[in-house]
């Protein structure tokens, strides 16, 4: 079975494993000339089921919590399994019970522990929360380990065109984020800054609770350290606020005065496909698959999804045949 999908962002990559594992034929066609810039590029990689559970839905969790073996097994080295620490300044201890009060696999720290997880955070917080099976991956290097996997495997990869002029295929997996024509489909926004300093070193995610402006510093190799993110019910991809800019910074430096000095070596935005619900969906529309709506837990979810498109797909192949003729029917007609 050939299969085209559109878009080589998390979604798509995602899938083409799942479908390639399978046996199919598998191209991936891009608009873009490389694997940068989508919203997937602009992620902080972390595989952070329970803590997401705070604001999201029991599927995030139900169907996330296998993602760090997946991409260990898809891309292997690429996951630290740290866990996630989550902290807040002594006035916002609220902010603390309401996130443990909400969430679940976690275990209360105090000062002694969370010196012995993140030594350059000592005697900075009385009081947090870690979440041991959590995980996280650098996006970036980790669709590029994907991404070779998959050339490995037979996967054809085509960039800089557009997989709509593309015709000639059994199947096709549409994972096109922003791009897709779906009305329920709204953008919300994320800024994210990557710093470098060599004054601070962290193992994980550390999540910085904080009424308005709830962060994260998730930390990557060669003293670097995405900050993120915010979230804005908008879809405009223009550069990073200077109110944004602010409430990213403000965050390192409350987490860690070091942040002041360190050099903002990037500032970035993505925009994040959600439904209403936040939920994202996989639906059959005719020969084609739609896998969509991974909000903010593309790294996260995409695997879960990836499959089930992956099991449409085959089941569809079962019961029908392809609308289309193949290659193969036309030649020997
Ligand atoms: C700042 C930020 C932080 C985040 N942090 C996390 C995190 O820590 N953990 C997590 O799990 N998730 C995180 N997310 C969410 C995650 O990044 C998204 O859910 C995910 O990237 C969406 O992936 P996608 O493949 O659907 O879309 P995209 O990554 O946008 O990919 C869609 C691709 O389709 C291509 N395309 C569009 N139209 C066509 C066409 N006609 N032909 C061919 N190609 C086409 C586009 O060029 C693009 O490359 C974060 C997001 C942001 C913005």
């Amino acid at each position: 079975m050939r299969v085209l999908i559109r878009g080589a962002g998390v979604a798509g990559l995602t899938a083409a494993f799942e479908l390639a594992t399978r046996g199919a034929a598998v191209t991936v066609a891009e608009t873009r000339h490389s694997l940068g810039g989508n919203a997937s590029w602009f992620a902080g990689g972390m595989l952070a089921p329970w803590c997401e559970r705070e604001s999201a839905e029991q599927p995030v969790l139900d169907l996330g919590r296998d993602a760090a073996d997946w991409w260990d097994t898809a891309t292997p080295g690429q996951v630290t399994r740290a866990g996630t620490l989550v902290v807040a300044a002594p006035r916002d201890t609220g902010e603390l019970e309401r996130f443990a009060s909400r969430t679940s696999g976690h275990r209360r720290v105090d000062e002694d522990e969370i010196e012995l997880l993140e030594p350059d955070l000592a005697g900075r917080f009385r009081r947090g929360l870690f979440f041991p099976d959590e995980a996280h991956l650098d996006p970036r290097q980790a669709m590029a380990a994907l991404h070779d996997r998959l050339a490995g495997m037979g996967v054809e990869f085509r960039f800089g065109v557009d997989a709509r002029h593309i015709s000639r295929f059994d199947r096709r997996i549409d994972c096109t984020g922003m791009a897709a024509e779906d009305d329920r489909l709204r953008g919300v926004r994320g800024e994210m800054l990557i710093l470098r300093t060599p004054d601070v070193s962290l193992s994980r995610p550390v999540r910085l609770l904080h009424p308005r402006f709830p962060l994260y510093v998730v930390p990557r190799t060669g003293h670097r350290f995405m900050v993120g993110a915010t979230m804005i019910e908008s879809r405009s991809t223009g550069p990073v606020t200077a109110r944004s800019m602010m409430e990213l910074l403000g965050a390192a430096y409350a987490l860690h005065p070091a942040f002041g000095e360190a050099e903002i070596v990037e500032t970035g935005v993505g925009i994040r496909p959600a439904f209403p619900d936040n939920l994202p969906r996989v639906e059959a529309r005719g020969n084609a698959v739609a896998i969509n709506g991974l909000y903010r837990h593309g790294f996260l979810l995409a695997p879960a999804m990836a499959r089930q498109a992956a099991g449409l797909v085959f089941s569809q192949d079962r019961t029908k045949e392809p609308a289309h003729e193949t290659d193969r029917q036309r030649r020997s007609a």
